[in-house]
C-alpha cells in the first residue's frame, strides 16, 4: 500500500512484493481484504483441490508459508498482522492478551488509512488487536460475520479489510481433518472467497485491491479424546513443530482499478 510497515516487522515476502510489482508497476495498492480462514493445512488443501477451486480460480500467486512455533491462532495472527515472531509480540501460547507492539493495524492508521475486522466475538483474532482507534465488526455467527463483510465492502469506506472465518477449525477439531463435515466447512471459505471476490470486482472499480486467502497454521488427526473443556470428543489438533501443522499455503491476487 506504500505505507511505513509495522516497526517491528521482518521484510515482506519477496515472492509477494514480485508479483504486486508484475501487476501493477508503479502502483500500489489502495485496498486490502485478507480472508483468514482457520487451520487449513496446505497438505488438505492439495490432497482435497475441489474443495478450494473457487480460491484457486480467484487467486494468481499460490505463496507457501511456514507458520510460527506453537502453530494455534493467537500466536500466528500475531505474527501475520505485526511482521514479528511470537517472541516479539508476546503471545507464546493459546491466550488472547491484547497484543502491546506496533501492528499493521497501527501502522495503517498512522497512514491515515482505515482498517476493520470482521469476525466472530471473542475469537482470538477479534480480541488480540482490540484498543486501536479503528472499526471492528464483532457478531455472534459464522453467517454474520460474512453478510458484515459484504455489507463493509458494498459500503465502500474502509481501506484494510479482515474477515476471520473460524468454522474449519471448529469441525476439524470435533471430526477429524478429512471427514465430510471438515471438508463442507473447506468448501464453504473457498466459497464465501468467491463471492467476496465478486462484490470486490463490482464494488471496488476504482481501486487497485490485494485480496489474500490466508489461513493461520495447520492441522493434523489425532487418537480420539474427550476434551475437558466440554466433555466433547476431539478428532484433530494442531500446535507441534510437525510439516502437517506448521506448512501453510496462502493465496493472493490483485484486482486492478477499472480505468
Ligand atoms: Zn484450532
Amino acid at each position: 500500500m506504500g505505507i511505513e510497515p509495522p516497526k517491528e516487522a521482518a521484510a515482506p515476502a519477496p515472492q509477494l512484493m514480485t508479483y504486486i510489482d508484475s501487476v501493477l508497476g508503479e502502483e500500489r495498492a489502495d485496498r486490502v481484504l485478507m480472508y483468514n480462514p482457520d487451520a487449513i493445512g496446505q497438505w488438505v488443501y492439495e490432497k482435497y483441490p475441489y474443495f478450494t477451486a473457487e480460491v484457486v480460480a480467484n487467486t494468481e500467486l499460490a505463496l507457501s508459508l511456514h507458520s510460527v512455533v506453537p502453530p494455534v491462532t493467537p500466536v500466528c495472527f500475531g505474527t501475520m498482522y505485526t511482521g514479528a515472531q511470537p517472541q516479539v509480540h508476546g503471545i507464546q501460547a493459546y491466550e488472547k492478551p491484547v497484543i502491546r507492539i506496533d501492528t499493521l493495524f497501527d501502522a495503517l492508521i498512522r497512514a491515515g488509512k482505515k482498517p476493520v475486522i470482521v469476525a466472530v466475538k471473542n475469537c482470538s483474532l477479534a480480541h488480540i488487536f482490540l484498543e486501536r482507534d479503528m472499526d471492528y465488526i464483532l457478531v455472534d455467527t459464522l453467517a454474520q460475520s460474512n453478510a458484515a463483510a459484504a455489507k463493509v465492502i458494498m459500503e465502500d469506506k474502509h481501506d484494510f479489510v479482515v474477515v476471520y472465518n473460524g468454522n474449519f477449525d471448529y469441525r476439524m477439531h470435533r471430526s477429524g481433518c478429512e471427514s465430510p463435515e471438515t471438508l463442507s466447512e473447506l468448501r464453504g471459505n473457498s466459497q464465501t472467497f468467491a463471492m467476496l471476490s465478486e462484490l470486490v470486482k463490482q464494488y471496488w472499480q476504482s481501486h487497485n485491491t490485494l485480496m489474500g486467502f490466508a489461513m493461520d497454521h495447520g492441522c493434523h488427526d489425532v487418537e480420539p479424546f474427550i476434551a475437558k473443556k466440554d466433555g466433547q470428543m476431539r478428532y484433530a489438533t494442531h500446535g507441534q513443530d510437525i510439516p502437517e501443522d506448521m506448512n501453510i499455503l496462502h493465496r493472493y491476487m490483485i484486482h486492478k482499478a477499472v480505468k
